[in-house]
């Protein structure tokens, strides 16, 4: 794409796509932004049109597909001149790195542009009640509570953790409980940084110092963004002060714990530690579990669909998105997006298919090898065993199982896993994975074994067996 033809049509002005997206969430709603939006970069501008990226082809195909109009109505509106949109597929490694030379300046305009709409505003669906506990979570969750029952056991509240954990939704969930008593300033880093430079120019700090100290409740979302902002960091220092000393509730996340924050006066990291410091961790399997179930019930009860998500599916989403709840959710939701179009499930496969930027399967490495190392070492027999011809029973089903697996997790063909396996028919292969399909519908144990394998070989974790 980077020949000098496009280059000379490029056009001056700079759109700014955060803000775009931003303009797309509010008229698309939460469920297919997160599940689809928020995966599109800008890539480039051109006089009459311009070009996004999307991590895969499932993706640019549903979006071409659904919202393409809207996305194009929605940029039309800031330049007139734009007529079509073209797509490319970059996968996700690139995709990151686009990402990070992207984000600050389109977050540094659209914040500029968006700060009266999106300024304190309380989310009111992200509450204590939807807010699904389990071992992960749990002190974040119980410290959030208590501060809203007023009780100052401590101050400030301190939560940490990585992306997509449910920090926000935690801050969130208390301003809208004490925002009915008291008077509530939520708020992230970077805006308060915004806010505060647009004082600067306005000539305008007495307000400013006055706005903020008069809050009951200040939470500040993402506090690692404010690094090295020293003229800033001061303000806050002072203003942390004066709420510490007349009694204000002051909680604040970050990604990770005071101590690690670079950039940040020692003092401030001295002022945080002094308080409760919790953190929020990886989901763990039970809670990503009812995270699933939950959701899926609330998104079939809300289009009050017939089809319910596969037990199978609900399995596989869970043992292979295990970082993050933010995609989790995305997964769900795209899961019951594609059901509602198709009027079906999508089967494992296409499940993949439909989430393969979210998975980090190891598909393509995934040897036929590892799978019979893997279902040897599990079931307890050899090798050679398993590639002889004989047919004893506990040497039947451990073939099998490894022929199943074969065909689910590879791409290879029929004829392929045949001769893979000691020059079997490929009938005999055909035979070996419907013996399984059945006896995995049928068999609760087996549908256990046959999971637990599938994320031993994904996940390379033989040292599990
Ligand atoms: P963070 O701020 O840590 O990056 P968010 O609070 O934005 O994460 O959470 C990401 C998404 O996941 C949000 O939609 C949030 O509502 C949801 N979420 C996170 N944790 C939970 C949870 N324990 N129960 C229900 N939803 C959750
Ligand atoms: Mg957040």
């Amino acid at each position: 794409m980077k020949n000098t033809s496009f280059e000379k049509t490029l056009s001056k002005s700079n759109l700014d796509w955060a803000l775009i997206q931003l303009e797309l969430k509010n008229k698309l709603g939460t469920d297919i932004y997160d599940s689809w939006i928020r995966k599109i970069n800008l890539v480039e501008e051109f006089n009459n049109y311009i070009l996004l990226s999307v991590p895969t082809r499932f993706i640019r195909d549903w979006i071409t597909s659904r919202y393409l109009d809207q996305i194009l109505q929605t940029l039309k509106k800031h330049k007139s001149e734009i007529i079509r949109i073209e797509f490319k597929i970059v996968e996700i490694t690139e995709q990151k790195s686009i990402n990070q030379k992207k984000t600050p300046d389109s977050v540094k305009v659209s914040f500029i542009k968006d700060s009266n709409v999106q300024y304190n505003r309380i989310d009111p669906n992200k509450r204590f009640e939807n807010f699904l506990v389990g071992s992960s979570n749990k002190i974040a969750f119980e410290a959030s509570k208590k501060v809203t029952e007023n009780i100052s056991y401590y101050n400030p509240l301190y939560i940490y953790g990585g992306v997509g954990l449910g920090k926000t939704h935690l801050l969130n969930s208390i301003g809208h409980e004490m925002n009915k008593n008291n008077k509530v300033m939520f708020i992230s880093a970077e805006r308060f940084m915004y806010q505060f430079v647009k004082s600067i120019k306005l000539n305008d700090m007495v307000k400013f110092k006055e706005y903020f100290r008069n809050t009951d409740v200040l939470l500040i979302d993402d506090i690692q963004f404010m690094n090295g902002k020293e003229a800033m960091q001061e303000e806050f220092f002072h203003t942390f002060n004066a709420l510490f000393d007349k009694g204000s509730r002051i909680v604040v996340s970050a990604d990770r714990p005071p101590n690690k924050l670079a950039r940040i006066q020692e003092r401030i990291k001295s002022r945080f530690s002094g308080g409760l410091v919790v953190d929020i961790q990886k989901p763990e399997y039970a809670l990503r579990k009812k995270i699933i179930d939950h959701k899926t019930n609330e998104l079939i009860s809300l289009h009050s669909d017939k089809l319910n998500v596969s037990e199978e599916i609900q399995n596989f989403i869970s043992s292979t998105i295990t970082t993050n709840i933010r995609e989790l959710v995305g997964a769900i939701n795209r899961v019951v997006s594609f059901s509602r179009i198709y009027n079906k499930l999508p089967s494992l496969p296409e499940t993949k298919v439909i989430l393969k930027d979210l998975l980090n399967l190891r598909e393509n490495n995934v040897s036929i090898d590892l799978i019979q190392t893997i279902v040897c070492k599990f079931f307890k027999i050899s090798k050679n065993e398993m590639l002889s011809s004989r047919r004893s029973r506990y040497l039947v089903r451990p073939r099998q199982t490894a022929i199943y697996l074969t065909k689910t997790l590879t791409s290879k063909s029929l004829p392929e896993i045949g001769r893979d396996f000691s020059n079997r028919d490929h009938t005999t292969i055909i035979h070996s994975v419907k013996t399984i399909e059945e006896l995995k519908n049928k068999d609760l144990e087996m549908n256990e074994n046959i999971n637990k394998l599938k994320n031993i070989i994904l996940y390379n974790k033989e040292n599990e067996i």
